[in-house]
């Protein structure tokens, strides 16, 4: 055995506690054999160990085929067995350290505010591939805090488009009902909120009256010019929105997918964002970063036109001390362009998965339409093919 062997012992009332301690221990999402998954909340109780005998069994990572992942052995004395409740589990652990994955979760995270197009695909299949090969979990995580621009239509075709190309995830919403009841981004206004009142108490944040005519005809298009900066307008002020007092001079860190940092200061288009809406709701970026906390996610893939977004996100982060997505991860992809090298937008019609699908492509022909696109040497007919694109 190449690798140190190190035991822990813990002894638990019920099988159930020493599965969420195992977990605990082992990190945070893992399956047992046979594909019962165990988490802080659901916790099915694995039939292999519910013997008399003293079992033993072993808890690996979602890719329990792949050596390079923190490998647990349990050793199981059940003292007493009444029914289905086993009592005073005696738990060894037996962890086996592997080299550390250099993250554990990442995240799909579509806006219903269009359908699904080839370079939303690409950014799917990298992210799966990426998991993938770091034995990564992922989260699919839809934004509908902009309810205005969502259609339930497009809400069915991030679903339909996960399930025509075969892209996996391991948590988050099965489907739009799902999604509506349990993980809207409306379920988690407390934690915005919170964050808004942090970024209050810290003198963070002040108030913007203009409208959206003024700051169009600011001097620098896309930019504002810190109009209310110094107004000291109350924040409380009915139909204000808040911005952040961003320090231009900050440096702020970026992890790359392969370990290296970037020190970078804020730009210009991402000072003094909209934190609160002028409608009282929370901005997009603040909930992104919220999200990811709460979700735990350490590696985010995106495309290179959300690259100041990135930033923006590791300031707030930092202004919100949330130091685990400081230390997440970012990989940065190229943007598939139209052919008159403009980027895809959700109404560019003809490379939607959903009009490739009434046109009757197969999820194969979608993706050799992506490798096409992406002009790579390699054969593209599913996902997996993109793994030489993020090793
Ligand atoms: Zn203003």
């Amino acid at each position: 055995m190449l690798y140190d062997k190190k035991i822990q012992a813990f002894r638990t009332e019920t099988i159930n506690d020493a599965i969420l301690t195992i977990a605990r221990l082992a990190g945070d999402l893992y399956k047992i054999k046979k594909g019962v998954s165990i988490s802080k909340n659901a916790t099915p109780l694995p039939a292999v160990w519910t013997g008399l005998e003293p079992a033993t069994s072993a808890v690996t990572g979602r890719h329990s085929n792949q050596l390079n992942y923190q490998t647990v052995f349990v050793v199981l004395s059940a003292k007493k067995l009444q029914k289905r409740e086993i009592n005073n589990i005696f738990v060894k652990l037996f962890l086996i350290p592997m080299p550390v994955a250099a993250f554990h979760k990442t995240r799909l995270a579509p806006t219903p505010s269009g359908y699904l197009h080839l370079g939303n695909v690409f950014s799917f299949a990298l992210t799966a591939a990426l998991a993938e090969s770091h034995h990564a979990d992922i989260l699919l995580r839809i934004d509908d805090m902009d309810r205005e621009r969502m259609l339930p239509a497009y809400l069915q075709d991030i679903f339909d488009t996960l399930q025509f190309l075969d892209i996996p995830y391991d948590q988050g919403p099965q489907h739009a009902s799902d999604f509506e009841h349990s993980y809207s981004q409306r379920h988690r206004l407390k934690h915005y909120e919170a964050a808004l009142q942090t970024l209050r108490e810290k003198g963070l944040v002040y108030a913007c009256s203009c409208s959206r005519t003024q700051i169009l005809q600011s001097a620098v298009p896309g930019t504002y010019p810190g109009t209310c900066r110094h107004k000291h307008i109350p924040l409380d002020t009915p139909g204000v929105a808040w911005r952040l007092y961003t320090d231009a001079s900050q440096k702020i860190r970026v992890k790359k997918q392969d370990g290296s940092q970037e020190e970078v200061a804020l730009p210009a288009d991402v000072q003094n964002i909209v934190v609160r809406k002028k409608d009282g709701f929370p901005a997009y970026q603040l909930c992104s970063v919220v999200d990811d906390v709460l979700f735990g996610i350490d590696m985010i893939v995106r495309g290179q036109d959300l690259w100041h977004s990135s930033i923006v996100q590791l300031y707030l982060a930092q202004a919100l001390e949330k130091a685990s997505f400081l230390e997440a991860r970012f990989l940065h992809h190229p943007l598939l362009l139209d052919p008159s090298s403009r980027k895809l937008s959700k109404s560019a019609g003809d490379t939607s998965v959903h009009y490739m699908r009434q046109q009757g492509l197969t999820a194969q022909a979608i993706y050799q339409r992506l490798g096409e696109a992406i002009a790579t040497p390699h054969t593209v007919k599913r996902w997996q093919d993109l793994a030489y694109f993020v090793v």
